[in-house]
């Protein structure tokens, strides 16, 4: 395990700078509206006039006269003081009242009734209460500041971290992984083998006057391991991994981006040699001046990849400092980002063939319990497509179905349910179909399968369920490819759009109407047939040519934008998918009722056990007849392009 050190943890914690402030302020508080109080002479208060008449009585016996107050004492009250001689520290009882202004004749009076009387000394307490009256309101607001300041720094850690890099620091060498931990990406791992050695023997470079590059873009869909096997470079070379994602630079302020930039570079400069690591690359250097500027512009995101672009070309290029970073939206890049001297290198990282998926099953097995049935190689087959991250979790869910069956090792079987929870999610055993529904079901899925057996490409029908699986698969046919495909000729495109189209096809014919079910095969086959027109340009009518702008090389799923064209040239496009729609319809249809007997027999034994697979499904398929127009629907087009 990388032994990860936040470089947040490292700055002072403010916790205790506020909450000192919060216990001073109220420790004031408390003593200057309760403690103090209770130190003050108690007096009790008279009206004016009851003090006057007690003075011509000739009761009083001595007065503290003052602008604001009269504070006196009664003859009754000294006398008893110094008889009883006890306690001189008890004070006499002591009045107070207050004078009216103006009132010049009282020590006229007070002289006349023989009135000890004087000034009172200057008010101590005032001073106190003046110089509270400046401290606590400061300290009031600096308790609230420092209250404030606990709960952001509690909360996210970024409010009050401005600039500071968030870029985590694995410890020299430990980021635990080596290329023994990378398998089945081979051409990436020699590429970057060199960035190794570079690390490892700068000199061997330097000697000759080369310069080692600054920044490698490693480039490919996600969860084929570029993460990993950054970690891996810095692993092997024995150098400190800074790692950041490109959206974190990205914050509410403009310029906080930028410093982050800064701050990350300066680290890393001096902890060189070292590798960095910026994923999502893309999150921040997507082309400037595109149409979020018309939006209201994103200042932000711009000024951090200036900052980026500077600091790339502002470090000497053998410093030992190499930025590594990943994006699988290559094409959104900013052209800058890939100038010499930046990120000249790009390693395309691709998802693995069957032997490279053979080789990443070894790498996540090691640590599990097999069983001997257990057949890599034939995970490998069944797996085309799947990605490092994928096959690791593939391997984790065949280990957690066999631990929650309290088996001692995983089976082939773990490792086949595994492959269909990927593919299509979980069994729903909990969704009851009524008779008819499960009859529709069984029909369809029975169509795919039997046009499925006569399309070209699509590899063999290794099972066909009707037990519903993930969200909204009722049933579901599985078809493996036998060898991994990275181009589909023509021929084969036209039977995936009829095999899609094959379980509508056999709930027409068989029960003379039809059901919601077909709904996504209806959009897998329409979205397929669009690009065949407007990507691939396989559209006799139209032609070898571009409708659509490629933009999504390595997500999946992404629908690319049109090219502007003009309606005419729409309508054609429409009028040329709804063709390849329609033929492959009635190809669907004239393929199930050739085989009618077959689709009927399935479909009976199907609804019996649910699940077909095995030597038995393998002999309803020998059945299928293919009818005489198949051969000459499936050669309509005279080329083949590439899909890729
Ligand atoms: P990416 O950064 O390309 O999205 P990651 O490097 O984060 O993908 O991969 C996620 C996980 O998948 C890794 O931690 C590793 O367990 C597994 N993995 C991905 N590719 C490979 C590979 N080529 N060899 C071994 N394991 C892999």
């Amino acid at each position: 395990m990388p032994v990860e050190k936040d470089e947040n943890s490292k700055a002072p914690k403010p916790e205790h700078f506020g909450s000192s402030f919060v216990t001073l302020f109220l420790f004031l508080f408390l003593f200057h509206f309760f403690v103090a109080p209770a130190f003050r002479p108690r007096a009790n208060e008279v009206l004016y006039s009851q003090f006057l008449k007690e003075v011509k009585d000739g009761k009083v016996g001595r007065a503290l006269v003052g602008e604001e107050q009269i504070q006196y004492t009664l003859k009754s009250d000294l006398s008893k003081m110094q008889s009883t001689q006890e306690d001189n520290s008890t004070p006499p009882k002591t009045y107070v009242t207050r004078p009216i202004a103006g009132d010049t004749a009282l020590s006229q009076l007070l002289a006349e009734k023989n009135v000890e009387f004087g000034a009172p000394p200057p008010d101590n307490s005032g001073v106190l209460t003046t110089l509270l009256g400046w401290i606590v309101p400061p300290l009031i607001f600096l308790g609230i500041w420092g209250w404030m300041l606990n709960r952001a720094q509690a909360g996210s850690g970024t409010a009050l971290t401005v600039g500071k890099s968030k870029a985590r620091i694995y410890s020299e060498g430990n980021t635990g992984v080596t290329f023994a931990d990378v398998a089945g990406i081979d051409e990436a791992e020699e590429e970057l083998q060199e960035i190794v050695e570079f690390l490892k023997n700068s000199d061997k470079y330097t000697r000759v006057g080369a310069k080692i590059p600054k920044g490698v873009l490693l480039v490919g869909a996600p969860g084929t391991g570029k993460t990993l096997l950054a970690k891996a470079v810095a692993g092997e070379a024995v150098v400190p991994f800074f790692s950041i994602s490109g959206s974190e630079f990205i914050e509410l302020f403009v310029g906080v981006g930028a410093a982050r930039v800064r701050d990350m570079f300066k680290q890393a400069k001096q902890q060189a040699p070292c590798i960095v690591f910026i994923d999502e690359l893309d999150a921040l250097g997507k082309s400037r001046g595109g149409a979020g500027n018309l939006m209201g512009g994103n200042d932000e995101r711009e000024q951090t990849l200036n900052q980026l672009l500077t600091e790339m070309d502002g470090f000497e290029a053998n410093t030992g400092v190499i930025i590594l970073a990943a994006t699988n939206r290559p094409e959104v890049l900013d052209p800058a980002l890939r100038r010499p001297g930046r990120f000249d290198r790009q390693i395309v990282v691709d998802r693995p063939d069957k032997l490279g998926r053979e080789a990443i099953l070894k790498v996540h097995i090691q640590k599990v319990e097999l069983a001997a049935d257990v057949d890599l190689g034939a995970i490998a087959a069944r797996t085309p497509g799947f990605a490092g991250a994928d096959l690791a979790n593939l391997v984790n869910e065949a280990a957690l179905l066999a631990a929650r069956q309290n088996r001692e090792a995983v089976t082939m079987a773990d490792f086949n349910e595994a492959v269909e929870r990927v593919i299509a999610g979980l069994e729903k055993k909990s969704r009851v179909l009524n008779e008819m529904e499960k009859k529709t079901v069984a029909y369809h899925e029975a169509g795919h399968a039997i046009v499925g057996t006569l399309m070209p490409g699509a590899g063999k029908v290794e099972k066909i369920s009707i037990v519903p699986r993930g969200i909204g698969a009722l049933g579901y046919t599985l078809q493996l490819p036998e060898e991994d495909r990275f181009l589909m000729a023509e021929d084969e495109i036209r039977g995936r759009i009829a095999t899609l189209l094959a379980g509508r096809s056999a709930e027409e014919i068989v029960l003379g109407k039809i059901s919601t079910g077909a709904s996504d095969d209806i959009q897998k086959a329409t979205d397929l047939a669009e690009r065949t027109v407007t990507l691939y340009g396989m559209s006799q009518k139209l032609g070898p040519i571009a409708l659509e702008k490629m933009q999504q090389q390595f997500l999946d799923g992404f629908s690319n934008p049109r090219r502007p064209i003009s309606p005419k040239v729409t309508e054609e496009i429409d009028g040329e998918v709804k063709q390849l729609l329609d033929r492959a319809h009635q190809t669907a249809l004239k393929i199930l009722e050739t085989n009618r007997s077959v689709l009927e027999e399935m479909t009976q034994q199907l609804l019996q056990k649910e699940i077909l697979e095995g030597e038995q499904l393998r002999q309803y398929l020998e059945q299928v007849r293919s009818p005489e127009e198949l051969a000459a629907w499936l050669n309509t087009g005279n080329y083949y392009l590439s899909t890729s």
